[in-house]
């Protein structure tokens, strides 16, 4: 009886072993983590200026997230998600209150993202290539502060420690630059800020562009 017991006990074992190891989202949660810090929105003002919002319940622009692990990341996922992120409360008793997410992150140190939801394009979806023209901003971070200063450099930046960019239109779209590490290190070689054009393929979705330079 224990024998039969034991032996059940060990196919049973043996069956939730290869179930999870068939299971495609076994591997990728791996690839999930937890980060702590806070949301900026960064907008188009009425100027045609890239301006770094603290508060606000709705962001016409590209939010990034300033980690308190020291980094900076465009941050991507559903609608609905970004959404709720947009409207969470942003101080508390005057205080500014950390912001939890859970997340994919992906690229290196010149561009990282991070995607609190699937952003993986369905096989049928093709992704569209665009060219953008706009400006290239630098995005400097205040990591202790949690927020970040978006400079239009006058002059090649690639000599500065490693930093994010975005570009954004004259009609206000903003676009988190990603690429290989090589395309964006090229990119930051060039003084040509302003009335730049950039290809590209796009991801994302209103609630957060990304432009992948090849
Ligand atoms: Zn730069």
């Amino acid at each position: 009886m224990k024998r039969a017991y034991l032996c059940t006990l060990s196919m049973m074992l043996v069956i939730a072993f290869v179930v999870s190891l068939a299971n495609p989202s076994f591997a990728e949660q791996k690839k999930i983590q937890a980060k702590k810090g806070n949301v900026i929105c960064l907008e188009v003002d009425k100027e045609g200026k890239i301006i770094a919002k603290e508060e606000y319940t709705v962001c016409n622009g590209l939010l990034v997230f300033i980690g308190m692990d020291s980094k900076l990341y465009s941050l991507h996922g559903s609608k609905e998600k970004l959404q709720r992120i947009e409207k969470s409360p942003k101080r508390r008793m005057g205080y500014r209150t950390p912001l939890k997410v859970r997340g994919k992150v992906e690229g290196h140190q010149r561009a990282l993202h991070l995607d609190i939801s699937s952003l993986e394009p369905k096989e049928s979806q093709k992704l569209e290539e665009k060219i953008i023209q706009g400006t290239i901003v630098c995005l400097i971070p205040y990591y202790d502060k949690g927020n970040v200063k978006p400079v239009v450099s006058r002059a090649p930046c690639n000599e500065h420690e490693p930093h994010a960019h975005i570009i954004y239109t004259g009609e206000g779209e903003v676009y988190a630059l990603h690429g290989s590490e090589e395309t964006i290190a090229n990119i930051e070689k060039s003084s040509e800020r302003r009335n730049v054009f950039l290809k590209g393929k796009i991801l994302g979705n209103q609630k957060g562009w990304i432009l992948f330079v090849d």
